[in-house]
């Protein structure tokens, strides 16, 4: 809130260490009035509000940022990207979307797109979009640009039979009869969803290859309590730790349902928990999913917890790539879980 950074201030006529403070605002953008959060800078000094160009662009970004997502138009960012991903030039990405040159150049550069050119710029991400876009302005591109477009059309075509394959072997997997291999219970990808959601939700730093670990010890415990498990995934024996299978299927579930996304940190990417539609868990289910999250921040590295997890003899008892029955943990997991947070407390 407060801190401090160097900054003229023409009413005392010297640098001060200027107090930063974040108030809500309201701009007047495409004569719509936009609420926003503004940053002002006050001088220790005189207490006067500091006029400074670099702080009232940063407001003015924040301002229009604000109208984008509102209306859901395109940030630079993303128009950019769009264009990188055809591999256009400026001029020739603007002939595609049927734009006058400058106009891409400006909205590269911040300025906010109509809402028509808005509505061309997002259907260019659609593969129906981008052949109707190039049937209508072909005569207007290059060869190598339409070859490039094409391109980029049968990339979208394979990305989405890819998405259907996925789905497909998923609900193959959902078919499945209760079984030792997913605790006797169908695989539930609600239920899965939720978990995932609970646990990125409740969990430190949730990197991918935790969440699989906080997810096996989650499903073994509810397995031991009552003889079901909480998601009915299977999990396979992997050389760091226990992973659900097919975990590249769920996680392109998860993330085309907007379950969850991910945010680049450190070495990897942290799970961020985004919405959640349906809540299918009982009070029971909740407590020991909050069990879980905290026995998982108990952990300090997700080495430690891999370490955990490689003491346990239902995962000794398996080898590289097999799926670990359930019926292999004879409440041993939920054993060794309660007398690690029973130690942590009394110290
Ligand atoms: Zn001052």
């Amino acid at each position: 809130m407060s801190e401090l950074v160097n900054i003229y201030c023409h009413e005392c006529d010297t640098e001060v260490h200027a107090h930063f403070h974040d108030q809500s605002a309201t701009l007047s953008v495409r004569g719509e009035q936009i609420d926003y959060s503004e940053t002002v800078a006050i001088c220790p000094i005189c207490g006067e509000i500091i006029g400074d160009t670099r702080i009232e662009g940063a407001n003015l970004e924040r301002a229009y940022g604000a109208y984008r997502t509102l209306h859901g138009i395109l940030s630079p960012d993303d128009i950019k990207s769009l264009r990188n991903s055809y591999g256009l030039s400026l001029r020739e990405f603007s002939r595609f979307l049927g734009f006058g040159e400058q106009t891409i150049y400006r909205y590269e550069r911040g300025d906010i797109p109509d809402q028509s050119h808005n509505t061309t710029m997002l259907s260019a991400k659609t593969i129906q979009g981008a052949r109707l876009l190039l049937s209508q302005n072909r005569q207007k591109l290059n060869d190598r640009s339409i070859a490039r477009i094409e391109q980029r059309i049968q990339v979208m075509a394979d990305g989405i039979a890819e998405q259907s394959r996925l789905h497909r072997t998923l609900e193959d997997r959902e078919a499945y009869e209760p079984s030792a291999t997913n605790g006797y219970r169908r695989l539930d990808l609600d239920r899965v969803a939720a978990l995932v959601y609970e646990l990125a939700r409740k969990c430190r730093d949730l990197y991918w290859t935790k969440l699989q670990k906080a997810l096996f010890f989650a499903d073994m415990v509810c397995y031991e309590r009552s003889s079901c498990s909480l998601t009915g995934l299977s999990y396979a024996h992997a050389t760091f730790g226990p992973v659900m299978d097919q975990k590249d299927e769920v996680r392109y579930i998860l993330v085309s349902r907007g379950t969850i996304g991910f945010r680049e940190c450190g070495w990897g990417e942290i799970l961020v928990p985004l919405q959640l539609s349906t809540q299918p868990f009982n009070a029971e289910e909740i407590v020991l999913i909050d069990e879980v999250a905290s026995f998982v921040n108990s952990f300090s590295s997700a080495s430690e917890l891999s370490d955990f997890s490689h003491d346990l003899s239902c995962w000794n008892g398996s080898v590289d790539g097999e799926i670990i029955e359930y019926t292999l943990n004879d409440g041993e997991v939920g054993r060794a879980m309660f007398e690690r947070m029973n130690k942590l407390r009394s110290l």
